[in-house]
């Protein structure tokens, strides 16, 4: 019987033809024989993540395929990045992603990430804990120029712009309203108070100080954007019973997991880029095993790779990915494996696409079909047919006999 899950999940791995590949896609090129393997003992299908016709997002797509529909769960980036660097949050609170900019005497962005600042801890530290009008900035450094921000306090919302205008040479934005609650206006202007107020705190900060009389720019302005209100759900474990960890090298991987109440899992290698070390993760995934009933694992660079326009990249990447899958032939017989990706992220495009993407389930007790590929094409012909990101827990449930019965 199946007692444990790894859910592996391929960012942007799904791709359309490419010429060069004599109208193959990365995947199907791509020297694969341990997916194929997999493939051939597993039961095979083709996932639309949001839906037929949705374009998906990561976040929304990564909350969709763990049972979390984003039209109800999905707050925006900013409490998914936040919740990433360990960021409690309350019912209520408004998250902002940040970063420690640098900013002339007029507020003009001279560098938006203060001279690629290291460690914005110092800045964080003199910043956490303000007060303006009954709201407290709470704000823990993320890596590098990045920082996690959020307001707590009564009557907030999340309708309001960003102050980070993205570019340099621009003013930093004034936040504003963009609907008519007075919660919306009332966030806007202790939100441009806040900025204000952080840059005169950082200007006079002698971490700052030290920092120009060595020639690098100072941190000296807070820039959020992406705000988004954090409403309280039930966790991961609350919903599935499953205590669950997360194995990922992105930030925003991390948020999801952490988001949805997993424990988040360092790997030291994995860093989200071509050069992750796929196997330490998998490595990494395997001991977990030990004290949790749920491994959600992400692989980034086929995404990255695909928004490149790169299939040769891409194709590459894929066959590294696949020299690491060899040690799935080791999985424990009492855990399921399914193997999909969030969307498709197609080298022609440069962007994610809505083409549904490859899925298969390996593990005791699966139906396997005579699908022997890991590829778009081949696992159109899988028994799964055509699911949504919203079926693969449900799956995970039933394979594992967890769902409840429906009558007698
Ligand atoms: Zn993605």
């Amino acid at each position: 019987m199946l007692k444990k899950a790894i859910v592996l999940i391929y960012d942007g791995l799904g791709d359309r033809p490419v010429d060069s590949f004599g109208g193959l896609t990365p995947l199907e090129y791509a020297k694969t024989p341990n997916f194929d393997k997999l493939a051939s003992r597993a039961e095979c299908g083709l996932m639309h993540t949001l839906g037929r016709g949705f374009r998906p997002g990561s976040d929304t797509s990564h909350l969709a395929i763990f049972g979390y529909a984003p039209a109800e769960y999905y707050p925006g980036r900013g409490p998914i990045e936040v919740a990433g660097i360990g960021l409690k949050m309350a019912d209520g609170d408004v998250a902002f992603r940040g970063n420690l900019g640098t900013v002339d005497e007029n507020m003009v962005i001279q560098d938006r990430r203060a001279g690629r600042i290291r460690d914005v801890e110092p800045l964080t530290k003199a910043l956490d804990g303000l007060e303006i009008d009954g709201v407290t900035l709470i704000a823990k450094p993320g890596t590098a120029h990045r920082a996690g921000v959020v307001l707590r306090g009564e009557g907030l919302s999340s309708a309001v712009t960003d102050a980070d205008p993205h570019e340099v040479g621009q003013a930093v934005w004034e936040v504003k309203p963009t609907d008519d609650s007075p919660e919306a206006k009332r966030t806007a202007q202790i939100l441009n108070k806040f900025v204000a107020k952080t840059h005169d705190v950082l200007n006079k900060l002698e971490f700052n100080k030290e920092r120009q009389s060595r020639g690098d720019l100072p941190g000296n302005c807070l820039l959020v954007r992406g705000a988004g209100q954090y409403r309280s759900f039930p966790s991961f474990k609350e919903r599935f019973g499953f205590s669950a960890c997360c194995v990922a090298g992105g930030g925003l991987y991390k948020g999801v997991g952490a988001f949805l109440g997993m424990d988040i899992i360092d790997v030291p290698g994995a860093t989200a880029l071509p050069d992750s070390d796929i196997e330490a993760k998998f490595k990494t995934s395997f001991k977990q095993l030990d004290s949790h009933d749920f491994i959600f694992i992400h692989v980034k660079a086929a995404d990255s790779l695909g928004e490149d326009g790169n299939p040769e990249g891409k194709a590459e990447f894929i066959a590294k990915c696949d020299k690491a899958m060899a040690l799935f032939n080791n999985l424990p017989k009492d855990t399921l494996l399914a193997v999909t990706a969030d969307h498709s992220t197609p080298c022609e495009l440069k962007q994610h696409s809505a083409d549904p993407v490859p899925v298969m389930f390996y593990g005791e007790g699966v139906r396997v079909d005579d699908v022997t590929e890991f590829g778009e094409r081949a696992c159109a012909k899988g028994s799964l047919g055509h699911i949504e990101g919203k079926d693969i827990m449900p799956q995970v449930q039933n394979l594992m006999g967890r769902l409840h019965l429906i009558g007698a």
